[in-house]
C-alpha cells in the first residue's frame, strides 16, 4: 500500500477509536444500526406511496405470487404464463398486449416475427433485448388472439402495475392501442396517442404502434421511428 494511503488509514482508525472511547465514557455500550431495509416486508400496491415500513417488491416476488395463476379464464387454454423478461434494472420497459402463439409456446414475450422486428427497432436504439425489460399487459394468450375481456384485464393488470413499480424505469414504451389504453386508462385511439408523451405513476410513457401492426403496415415504420427518436432523446437526457 502506498505510504499516503497507509497514513490516511491510520488516521481513520485513530478517529474511529477515539469516537468509540468517547461513547464508552458516556456510558454508551451499543450503537443501534437501524432496521435492515431488506428485512422489511414488500409493500402492497395500496400502501406503496404512504408507508415507510415496507420496501418495493422484487420481480421474483411478484412472479412467485402469480404462481400457476388461475385468476381468469385465460388460464384454461394457455401453455405458459408469459411474465416478462429482461434487465431488472432497465431504464426502458416495453409493454405489449398479450402473448401470441409463439410466446405461449415458449413462455417468452415477443419471440415471433413481431419480436424480431422489435429487436431490430431496439438495435437501432442501441439496445439489445437483454438491456431492456419486455412484458405484456396480459400474461396468458387469449384464444385465437382475440381482445382480452374486461374481467381478464382486471385480473391481470395489477401484476403489470406491480412489475412497473418494481422496475421504476425512466421510460415506458407501450406497443399498440391495447397496452396504451389500458395503462393510461383512456379510450383514445393509438393514432392519436402515439408520438405524444404521457405519464403513468410519474414515469414517462411513449405510446407507439405494435410491431405486428408494422408487419401489416410497413409505411407506419416512419412514425415509429419518430417516436423512437423521442425516446432516445429522453433517455440521453437522463444520462446527463
Ligand atoms: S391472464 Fe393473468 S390473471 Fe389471467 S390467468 Fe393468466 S396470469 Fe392469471
Amino acid at each position: 500500500m502506498p505510504d499516503k494511503y497507509h497514513k490516511e488509514l491510520q488516521e481513520t482508525v485513530a478517529q474511529v477509536r477515539g469516537l468509540l472511547e468517547d461513547l464508552l465514557q458516556l456510558g454508551v455500550v451499543e450503537v443501534p444500526m437501524g432496521p435492515d431495509p431488506a428485512a422489511r416486508p414488500p409493500c402492497r400496491l395500496d400502501e406503496r406511496d404512504s408507508s415507510t415500513n415496507c420496501r418495493a417488491e422484487t420481480l421474483e416476488e411478484i412472479r412467485a405470487d402469480l404462481g400457476n395463476c388461475q385468476r381468469c379464464a385465460l388460464s384454461k387454454r394457455r401453455n405458459h404464463i408469459v411474465f416478462g423478461t429482461g434487465n431488472a434494472s432497465a431504464r426502458l420497459v416495453l409493454v405489449g398486449e398479450a402473448p401470441g402463439r409463439d410466446e405461449d409456446q415458449q413462455g417468452l414475450p415477443f419471440v415471433g416475427e413481431a419480436g424480431r422486428l422489435l429487436e431490430r427497432i431496439l438495435f437501432v436504439m442501441g439496445f439489445n433485448r437483454e438491456d431492456v425489460y419486455i412484458c405484456n399487459v396480459q400474461k396468458c394468450r387469449p384464444p385465437k388472439n382475440r381482445d382480452p375481456l374486461a374481467e381478464e384485464i382486471a385480473a391481470c393488470v395489477p401484476f403489470l402495475k406491480r412489475q412497473l413499480a418494481a422496475l421504476q424505469p425512466q421510460v415506458i414504451v407501450t406497443l399498440g392501442s391495447f397496452a396504451a389504453q389500458t395503462l393510461l386508462d383512456t379510450p383514445q385511439p393509438i393514432s392519436g396517442l402515439r408520438g405524444h408523451w404521457q405519464s403513468y405513476a410519474g414515469i414517462a410513457v411513449m405510446p407507439t404502434y405494435h410491431p405486428a401492426f408494422l408487419l401489416r403496415n410497413p409505411a407506419a415504420k416512419r412514425e415509429v421511428w419518430e417516436d423512437v427518436k423521442q425516446v432516445m432523446t429522453r433517455l440521453r437526457q437522463g444520462d446527463s
